[in-house]
């Protein structure tokens, strides 16, 4: 990938660029819980997106991508906004960065990546991260937080590509290190690091390539459930500013209350934060036994109480169960996507090879295997 990168920025602008590169992430544990000011626990991975970058001495960018074989040019003006959907990464974070007072001028680059688009492993985070971090080096000496360049590429979502998005992924990109899972609190924005050495095993990614479309109003469903919740419980206890601040039995004080279902999504919400912190501790003494069966726990909360799973997703959850994997949930908001697999190296090659046979003849299509490590984030190479 850097040979051809190297050799576009030399055909189009005819010197070497400075490279740079940053990663996509995923998630171990902690689904559904930035929202309620709860933990996630995500590792940047061996997929990510690099650039060649160099200053152009101009008012422009110019900026190539490889993979789509696309080119396009734009000035730093608000103005300037381009078409493709790709280019608005990169312009919503040159434009972040000058809104928060940082500079950036004119600068050519050319770009690629390995992560795969919309498989829930944010190519999109992958792809501001490294521009954030390159700018930032290039154009501010590096004077930017990089928790500030995780918000620059977070705000590019939310100004510049209509998406929402919490923290997490820009997060996890900017600051993932090899071997190593960072443990963020989403309420206050502290961060640890545990060690994530899974001697023996191997942590794979089955993509169902299925996108259920109930997905959006479903999501804004579930955090009105978690709202009205929390309103419940802070009315006993006031110091519950999100639901991830309630204890288990002080929700069931408010059990008549709720509704049911209300109930019941809550409940999965706060067993999900204490799953995090079980996990985190399962890490440090290295016991990935606990860690596998957690999986299992918040992959059934995700199936029974938060009702997010689909079909195809439960059918790779019992099968991994089936082949003997350690751990297995769904990964990502739900109703598709991909499931998160913890699996001992000797059972590797029947559990994928069981998953993409059975997977098929129920589906009619084979789903995708993605092996990850956990990897270095944003970098200069
Ligand atoms: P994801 O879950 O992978 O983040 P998104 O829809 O949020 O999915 O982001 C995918 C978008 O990011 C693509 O449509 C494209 O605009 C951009 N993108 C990601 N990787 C690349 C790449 N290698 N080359 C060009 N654009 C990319
Ligand atoms: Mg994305």
């Amino acid at each position: 990938m850097k040979t051809k990168i190297q050799e576009k920025f030399k055909a189009l602008f005819n010197e070497e660029g400075d490279l740079y590169m940053s990663s996509g992430r995923i998630n171990l544990i902690g689904e559904h819980t930035d929202y309620n000011g709860g933990y996630v626990f995500p590792g940047a991975i061996n997929f990510g997106i690099m650039a060649a970058i160099k200053p152009n001495g101009a008012d422009k960018v110019k900026v190539f991508s490889l993979d789509l074989d696309e080119y396009v040019e734009f000035y730093l003006t608000e103005e300037s906004i381009p078409e493709q959907h790709w280019a608005r990464y990169i312009f919503g974070v040159c434009r972040e960065i000058i809104k928060r007072g940082g500079k950036v001028e004119g600068f050519n680059a050319v770009f690629a990546g390995d992560v795969p688009l919309g498989a829930g492993l944010s190519s999109s985070a992958a792809l501001e991260s490294t521009f954030a971090y390159a700018l930032n080096e290039i154009f501010n000496g590096g004077s930017i937080e990089k928790f500030e360049l995780a918000r620059i590429g977070q705000s590019t979502e939310h100004n510049y590509c209509g998406v929402k998005c919490g923290i997490m992924d820009q997060f996890a990109s900017i600051f993932g290190k090899e071997g190593s899972l960072i443990r963020l609190n989403c309420k206050t924005g502290e961060y640890k690091y545990f060690p994530f050495h899974p001697k023996g095993y191997r942590l794979v990614l089955i993509d169902t390539c299925v996108k259920h479309l109930l997905a959006d109003s479903a999501y804004n469903k579930r955090r009105e459930s978690c709202e009205r919740a929390a309103e419940a419980i802070r009315k006993n206890h006031p110091e519950v500013e999100f639901l991830s601040d309630a204890k288990r039995v002080w929700l069931d004080e408010v059990r008549g209350e709720i509704t049911e279902e209300d109930f019941i999504r809550a409940e999965y919400v706060i067993g999900e934060v204490q799953r995090v912190l079980d996990v985190c501790d399962a890490l440090e003494r290295d016991d990935y036994e606990t860690v596998g069966e957690m999986m299992y726990q918040t992959h059934f909360g995700l199936s029974h109480l938060y009702e997010v799973s689909c079909e195809e997703l439960d059918f790779l959850n019992k099968l991994a169960r089936k082949c003997e994997v350690t751990g297995s949930r769904v990964m990502g908001g739900g109703f598709g996507g991909c499931t998160i697999n913890l699996v001992k190296e000797e059972l590797y090659d029947n559990f994928i090879e069981t998953a993409v046979k059975q997977f098929n003849e129920k589906f009619g299509h084979e789903p995708k295997i993605y092996n990850v490590v956990i990897s270095d984030g944003a970098r200069k190479l």
